[in-house]
């Protein structure tokens, strides 16, 4: 489980409102982040320098990602994060674990502590643009450009796709992972590994319908009820597929959970047949 749309936009919020006008004064990397490091994700060690002592001038979310920017026009950009960010004041005393922490003028922290992986990059905002991930970010479903028109033309241009690698092209629709694309599958039921050219134009309208409905209730409740926030708080989105649901609320039938295309699908194989 990672943070997609509707938890980004809670953790952007809550960060424009702690950490705009603030100036980081230190950043404490410990040896947990050195796996990051290695695996490129993070640039902290070799460029934390270029972030120091410079006010962060705006905070923004666009997809899976949050990025700060600086008055010197740097960047830090975090993004595909599976893990927890926490905010403490300077009276909280820190937790015993986390991967990175940044400390500002008014010593009141912002930790990061990792579940799997993130990016934790900084970048200059030519590096951002050619960024292979953060450079190349598509419409979002509560964005307008993502309409009904624009939807169909991805889903046409890509008809070769299982649906739900469609609906996890980033640079094209932004935001969806595994979590809410279960759950959009579920609704509109369509099977994940179903191919777009089997699908029919009824069949897609109702996964855009589906995909706005999921998206606004997930941000309406302030993301999943299995993510954190800045504060320690979770969402009140309920997931629709997990493994608390093992039956289908619809017909009973035992929910199926799969690897499909690299992280688990949860399926109800009666009202979402293969096509
Ligand atoms: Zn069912």
């Amino acid at each position: 489980m990672g943070f997609e749309l509707p938890e980004i936009l809670k953790i952007s919020k809550q960060m424009q409102e702690k950490l705009v006008g603030k100036k980081i004064t230190n950043i404490i990397l410990t040896d947990r982040l050195n796996s990051m490091i290695k695996q490129g994700m993070s640039n902290l060690d070799k460029r934390k320098e270029e972030i120091i002592n410079t006010n962060i001038t705006r905070i923004y979310p666009k997809g899976k990602w949050i990025f700060l920017e600086f008055h010197n026009d740097n960047l830090l950009m975090l993004g595909e994060i599976i893990g927890k960010f926490s905010y403490f004041e300077k009276t909280n005393s820190l937790p015993s674990k986390y991967h990175v922490a940044f400390q500002f003028s008014d010593e009141s922290y912002l930790t990061f502590q990792s579940s799997l992986y993130a990016f934790l990059t900084i970048a200059t905002r030519e590096e951002k643009r050619m960024h292979r991930y953060a450079g190349n970010i598509g419409p979002s479903p509560n964005e307008p450009d993502f309409s009904q028109d624009y939807f169909l033309k991805v889903m046409s241009q890509n008809e070769k796709k299982p649906i739900k690698a469609a609906l996890n092209m980033q640079d094209l629709i932004s935001g969806l992972g595994n979590v809410y694309i279960n759950d959009i599958l579920y609704d509109s039921k369509i099977h994940p590994k179903s191919k777009i050219s089997s699908l029919t134009s009824n069949d897609l309208n109702t996964i855009y319908i589906s995909i706005i409905r999921i998206i606004n209730s997930a941000i309406e409740l302030g993301g999943c009820s299995e993510e954190f926030d800045l504060y320690d708080l979770t969402g009140k989105y309920n997931r629709i597929m997990s493994k608390n649901r093992p039956h289908c609320s619809r017909c009973g039938t035992k929910i199926v959970k799969e690897n499909v295309l690299g992280s688990s699908s949860y399926y109800c194989p009666n009202c979402q047949k293969i096509q």
